[in-house]
């Protein structure tokens, strides 16, 4: 069934994820009633989300849609963009994935974590593709960013030409290959209809320094290290892990790996041919005993302050190879992102108690550059490509703005530029951009395993939980003889102390006893109904006593 919010011959195209945000990016475009998805991607939480691991979007739009799915394309291996493949893929059945390189091993590697999965072809594709739809084709233009093999994809339309720029940076020095201007410059030539780009450092309006400046400033700032380096990045960041395995083997140190996702990095990578190490570069964990510090790097991930990830144990002292100890320096080749600083600090802080010297990315030491292009890369490309109408993507709504503000400037007129939420669809044609309405949209949170989806009631109980505390009350009644066996006990946990609370807590529980009697009188007693008022009417009267409102559990025994 077409999309009825599209006239005949409207391209239509919303976001699930990755508006008004960074992460979980899937976007989707709707052209001649067949759907092409963009990406699938996570998002890590801030610590608002008590105990989720991440968030993924609602894919209910594709499983009522499900038979109008063409392929799911990859712009790169980023979990903000292959993350929610594997949730994706349990939802919703998929004809053919399509992505480039490192995205291919990466996605294998995952879903081989779901064996409950049967995964669908997954087709590797090259910067010179092209595939061809009903009345669409599609091929792609190399960008630079901070993992190999990025994509942006291009859409050919009977309405003109879409084009979904992926992440990027502009880097005239990129470790990898070099981005294709010369391909943004002919679509450009030819007119691009609407530009979907990047705006995650839409607000910067410094110059991103290319990756080559950073490996050098690694190299030169372990040429002064004398003692041991510990060292934590991105394992996606496969540029990054080269550049540190050069500068160790330059400065003779050879490395050792810690920490699962860089341990399955350095294997992808050597595989791949990404990463290349010269032989007996790499130690075990038995040999690192017996190199001298000054020739050992010790690779770890923990870069965000995870709490589980070896950097953190080491800075535990809960690492069982790793002891860190005066003499050694730790170095951050990262930023923490939004969300992240305060465990990135924690782990600085504990790393200080360990009189290590630690070296964060800086004024002193440029450990670590953005992925994504800031406003004078941004520019670039808007000039290059020349769009007549422009989506912003990838953002927290006020780099969407910005981003809108820097295409106002290069000459895009403003009623062609849509700032959107993730479920505002857009439909466009040759001459027109509108807002056609909004399809569904919304957040699912995935909790350790991974197994269980969570809803937004049991985030605000935990939530609840952790800054209320929590309140039962247990009472023993029996429904037939519609008597209470005994006065209702009130226990707390993190909400008051019992003790020195004693009259609180009589009283509550005589008010409990009065809500129970009255219950119990009425000629239905119904256990549900006794069960609400007590969460509602003792909720009422806590919050008027301490002006909180901790979570309620009434236990009710029915000992009929
Ligand atoms: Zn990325
Ligand atoms: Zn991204």
């Amino acid at each position: 069934m077409r999309n009825q919010l599209l006239k005949t011959g409207e391209i239509g195209v919303f976001a699930l994820g990755g508006l008004g945000e960074v992460g979980k990016n899937t976007y989707v475009f709707d052209i001649e009633d067949q759907l092409f998805i963009v990406d699938a991607g996570i998002l890590f939480p801030d610590e608002h989300l008590l105990g989720i691991d991440y968030v993924i979007p609602d894919y209910q739009y594709l499983v009522e849609n499900q038979e109008r799915i063409v392929g799911l394309f990859i712009t790169h291996a980023h979990e903000d963009h292959i993350g929610g493949i594997p949730y994706l893929l349990k939802k919703v059945e998929i004809p053919k994935i399509y992505a480039a390189g490192i995205a291919v091993d990466m996605i294998e590697n995952k879903l081989l974590e779901h064996s409950d999965i049967k995964p669908p072809k997954i087709e590797e594709y090259k910067s010179y593709y092209k595939f061809s739809f009903k009345g669409v084709e599609i091929s792609f233009i190399r960008m630079n960013h901070s993992i190999p093999d990025m994509f942006g994809i291009v859409f050919r339309t009977k309405e003109g030409i879409l084009f979904h720029t992926g992440d990027f940076k502009v880097d005239y020095t990129p470790v990898g290959p070099a981005a294709e201007y010369d391909k943004l410059a002919a679509i450009g030539a030819e007119g691009v209809l609407c530009l979907l780009s990047d705006s995650t450092n839409a607000e910067r309006d410094e110059l991103i320094p290319s990756d080559s400046k950073i490996g050098k400033s690694i190299n030169e700032l372990f040429s002064r290290i004398e003692g041991r380096i510990i060292i934590a990045t991105f394992a996606s960041n496969m540029y990054r892990i080269q550049q540190i395995i050069e500068a160790s083997v330059l400065n003779g140190r050879k490395v050792a790996v810690f920490g699962r996702s860089m341990e399955r990095a350095i294997d992808i990578g050597m595989q791949t041919g990404y990463i290349k190490v010269p032989k007996d570069y790499i130690l075990n964990a038995e040999q690192i005993n017996r190199a001298k510090p000054h020739e050992l790097t010790v690779l770890v991930t923990g870069s965000q302050g995870e709490p589980l990830a070896a950097l953190s144990r080491i800075a535990n002292g809960s690492h069982r190879q790793i002891k860190a100890m005066a003499g050694d320096t730790v170095i951050f080749s990262s930023s923490p992102i939004p969300g992240n600083q305060e465990g990135v600090n924690k782990t600085i802080n504990k790393l200080f108690r360990l009189d290590v010297e630690v070296i964060t990315h800086g004024p002193l030491a440029d450990t670590h550059t953005s992925g994504h292009g800031a406003q004078s890369d941004l520019k670039l490309i808007l000039s290059l490509t020349r769009p007549k109408m422009f989506i912003p993507i990838h953002g927290e709504h006020r780099m969407l703005k910005t981003h809108k503000e820097l295409a106002i400037e290069v000459g895009v007129d403003p009623k062609n530029i849509l700032v959107m939420d993730n479920g505002d669809l857009a439909a466009i044609t040759k001459d027109s951009i509108r807002l056609a309405g909004k399809v569904t949209s919304g957040e699912i949170y995935i909790d350790g395993t991974g197994i269980g989806d969570i809803g937004s009631q049991v985030i605000r109980e935990r939530k609840m939980l952790s800054e209320e505390g929590l309140f039962s009350v247990v009472l023993s009644i029996n429904s037939e003889t519609k008597t209470l066996i005994n006065d209702p006990t009130v226990v707390s946990r993190g909400f008051i102390y019992m003790k020195g609370n004693e009259e609180i807590t009589a009283s509550l529980s005589n008010h409990v006893k009065k809500m129970a009697l009255g219950e119990l009188g009425k000629k239905m007693f119904n256990e549900q109904t006794l069960r609400q008022t007590i969460v509602d009417q003792l909720g009422q009267i806590i919050y008027e006593l301490t002006q909180r409102k901790p979570l309620i559990i009434p236990i009710i025994v029915d000992l009929k």
